[in-house]
């Protein structure tokens, strides 16, 4: 005997239903006029999610404030897309040798460069990533060229550098990204550590960089670029070139570009864990909370989080002592550094590069 159920509210069961009036395909594209109309756009920038020495807290507050400064100038240009801030303002920070990204990047236990990147947009879920490259001084700019100009999403070392070539980027010689700063840390490290390891999952050593935007048509785009933990083996690629853990942009949702403890997060797949929440329901900031707990409970991570939902709502949060993050709403910038901080600022005169 066969017995046939039928689910309430089902409309899959439901006799007027039929595959292209299920709900499931009647949400808006963000690019529909109806869902364009209120979104203002933003971009929300952050410097990597670690323990930040007293002298550095001001350059890197400064350094935030100017890559969100670029990033939303270039959203209010003419043409200016997400995926064009993003780009702004993660190449404004690997510039800025404050940072662990580009020119200042952190060093392996062998005293290499070895550069990770990731960048991708939320119309098509197009993705382009570099590992443990040393001769590219924008690896976000060299993940884009991936993006848009081959058939892959992530290239590794020389075979990125030549695709670098390929496209016309000027080579870079790897010691001229080499800052004292970032010999200094690996000194630092070297002089306490018994092990690689031992320095990996502390909540200090993470300090990537990293971008995500909702621009007015609805259109969003993370990007988030590193030279990984400082005193990685040589080889080691971290979370930052991964979709869906160093960063995950879909229009339909929302863009995350995560930091912290790269094995971590490539364990929960942050950013697509993030975006998952927000599926559910969840607003930008509860799901960059939501997240971050799920991976220290799970996996004893700690790491922080920059989200934007494809209507602008903003998430940002960190486990660790500090994260330096910035975003810019109309002539306003918020900023701040230690957990809790909301500071202002007027950002109509600061975007002027390093
Ligand atoms: N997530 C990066 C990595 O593990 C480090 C960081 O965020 O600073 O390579």
């Amino acid at each position: 005997m066969s017995v046939s159920v039928r689910l309430r509210n089902s409309p899959i069961n439901s006799p007027k239903s039929s595959p292209c009036t299920s709900p499931r395909f009647l949400h808006k594209h963000p690019r529909s006029p109806a869902a364009r109309r209120s979104i203002m756009p933003v971009v929300v920038i952050h410097g990597g999610a670690a323990v930040v020495s007293p002298d550095k807290v001001q350059l890197k507050l400064e350094g935030v404030k100017r890559a969100a400064n670029i990033g939303y100038e270039v959203l209010q240009s003419s043409n200016g897309t997400a995926l064009d801030a993003v780009e702004a303002a993660v190449k404004v920070m690997e510039d800025d040798p404050v940072f662990n990204a580009g020119f200042g990047a952190s060093l392996t236990l062998t005293e290499k460069i070895e550069l990770d990147a990731l960048i991708m947009e939320g119309t098509r879920m197009k993705a382009g990533a570099v590992a443990g490259v040393s001769k590219v001084a924008n690896p976000v700019t060299l993940s884009r060229h991936i993006m848009e100009k081959s058939e892959h999403v992530l290239m590794i070392g020389d075979g990125a550098h030549k695709f670098a070539d390929e496209v016309g980027m000027p080579a870079t010689k790897p010691e001229a990204l080499v800052t004292e700063y970032a010999c200094e840390r690996l000194n630092y490290f070297k002089s306490f550590m018994t092990a690689v390891n031992s320095g990996m999952g502390k909540s200090s050593d993470h300090d990537t960089v990293g971008a995500v935007a909702v621009d007015s048509a609805g259109h969003v785009a993370c990007a988030t670029s590193t030279g990984g933990i400082t005193a990685k083996q040589e080889g080691r690629v971290g979370d930052s070139p991964c979709v869906g853990s160093g960063g995950f942009a879909d229009d339909f949702i929302g863009a995350v570009s995560t930091t912290g403890h790269g094995e971590a997060i490539m364990r929960v797949c942050l950013a697509r864990h993030i975006t998952g929440l927000m599926q559910q329901g969840m607003k930008a900031q509860e799901a960059a909370v939501a997240g971050l707990e799920y991976m220290k409970n799970r996996v004893q991570g700690y790491g922080g989080v920059v989200v934007v939902s494809n209507k602008g709502d903003i998430g940002v949060h960190f486990t660790t002592e500090c994260m330096a993050w910035a975003y810019r709403k109309g002539s306003v910038v918020h900023y701040g550094i230690q957990p809790d901080d909301d500071l202002t600022e007027d950002g109509s005169s600061d975007s002027s590069p390093l």
